[in-house]
């Protein structure tokens, strides 16, 4: 071991959530690259001349130093660096949203392997931290114009880092390929862990679940192959029609309700549904 009293840690991180602590402090949970999720307190960092004030707001990426004691629960926020801040080119209501409610979910529904100060499995963390500043990315672009898309591709994201991405290419029950599947009277069925054809309902009884058309059902599919990538041009182009946006929000927060443990609609998104929803 190498400096013993002062053992540090500097690391890309996203900023998920802070509160306030004392007359200045905040404490900071942060989504580290390199060590998982970490608590920091950040002293004095709410006065207005301190130079961590910066590195302590909600959903930007930074480059932290911190503390590294394992026998501590709160490390320390030594300094650090703003390397994106998602509202730079201004806070939209819907960006602002997008934004907040993937990092209540980020912070609520951690991956088995997201680690931690003592351990965790350093791989996945990394591949966690990845996706999580990719989503923060895009959001932020000025090209940007399928928020809402990108969002349900990072939930998607998130299914799949629990191991519970929905099976969309083939009926769950016997197997035929979505391209030999009528659409109507195909379901999307949680419990099931993804689509289930008309004929299966009907023999096996597997009628839980919900109707899915077939455009959700494609931008599923694109969310199944590419990710969060949405084939690197997918969050450019015409918004999501409200219905589209409906069914595909309603479909992933059914199946986040059934998988992920902790799992609520992010309180964000119901500010974005009553202030777009009010007239209905
Ligand atoms: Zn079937």
């Amino acid at each position: 071991m190498g400096v013993m009293s002062r053992p540090a840690a500097s690391t890309e991180a996203l900023v998920l959530r802070a509160w306030p602590c004392g007359e200045t402090s905040a404490v900071v949970s942060l989504l580290t690259r390199d060590h998982g999720y970490i608590k920091v307190i950040a002293k004095a960092a709410r006065s207005s001349r301190s130079r961590l004030r910066p590195l302590i707001e909600p959903g930007r990426l930074v480059t932290v130093e911190f503390s590294l004691d394992p026998k501590r629960e709160l490390q320390f926020l030594r300094g650090g660096e703003v390397d994106l801040d998602p509202m730079a080119d201004g806070a939209s209501l819907e960006r602002s949203a997008y934004l907040l409610g993937a990092l209540e979910l980020m912070d609520r529904c951690r991956p088995l392997g997201g680690g931690g100060p003592h351990g965790g499995d350093t791989e996945a963390t990394g591949d966690l931290f990845a996706v999580c500043g990719h989503f923060v990315r895009m959001l932020s672009s000025r090209s940007c114009t399928r928020m809402a898309l990108l969002f349900f591709a990072f939930e998607w994201e998130m299914l799949a880092r629990h191991g519970m991405a929905p099976e969309v290419s083939a009926c769950v029950a016997c197997g035929r390929s979505r391209a030999e599947l009528e659409i109507p009277g195909l379901r999307f069925n949680p419990a099931e862990g993804g689509i289930i054809c008309g004929a299966c309902v009907l023999r096996d009884g597997l009628n839980g679940g919900w109707p899915i058309g077939e455009a959700a059902l494609d931008h599923l599919g694109d969310m199944s192959r590419t990710g969060i990538d949405l084939n690197g041009t997918g969050i450019e182009g015409p918004a999501l029609p409200r219905p589209m946006r409906r069914e595909l929000g309603a479909l992933l927060h059914r199946f986040l309700g059934y998988h992920l443990p902790g799992y609520r609609l992010p309180a964000a998104l119901e500010l974005l549904r009553v202030g777009k929803d009010s007239t209905e």
